[in-house]
């Protein structure tokens, strides 16, 4: 837990989100202005900055995060159509919380490039 991160507070129910999810380690909660029809984020219980903080010891967690998230989708019913993973990271990238997350976006064709 970071005491200044706004997910951490998310996670810990400091903050209240729209809970999709909830294990020992990831937490899933819908995006408060969701950028697509359906807009969940996915993020795993310990702080990381980002995803360039990830080390060797987190290998297991990132796995677990991204399987957990393909079953989300499922959940969601997006498999069938597709939909788009995201992980902004960092200035360039269009980070704005720094807690690494996955988004899960759905419910609508997106585009190529990205903006
Ligand atoms: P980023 O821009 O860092 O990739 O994504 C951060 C996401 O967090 C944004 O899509 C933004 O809408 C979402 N977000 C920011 N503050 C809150 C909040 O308080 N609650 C929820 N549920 N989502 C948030
Ligand atoms: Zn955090």
């Amino acid at each position: 837990m970071s005491d200044d991160c706004l997910f951490c507070k998310i996670i810990a129910g400091e903050i209240p989100s729209n809970k999709v999810y909830s294990d020992d380690d990831v937490y899933a909660f819908h995006d408060i202005n969701a950028a697509a029809p359906q807009h969940i984020l996915i993020v795993p219980k310990k702080h990381l900055d980002d995803i360039t903080h990830a080390g060797a010891e987190d290998q297991a967690l990132l796995g677990k995060l991204l399987l957990r998230a393909n079953k989300i989708a499922q959940d969601q019913g997006l498999t069938e159509n597709g939909f788009r993973y995201v992980i902004n990271t960092g200035k360039d990238g269009g980070q704005t919380v720094s807690h690494v997350h996955l988004h899960i976006l759905g419910g609508r064709r997106m585009q190529w490039p990205p903006g």
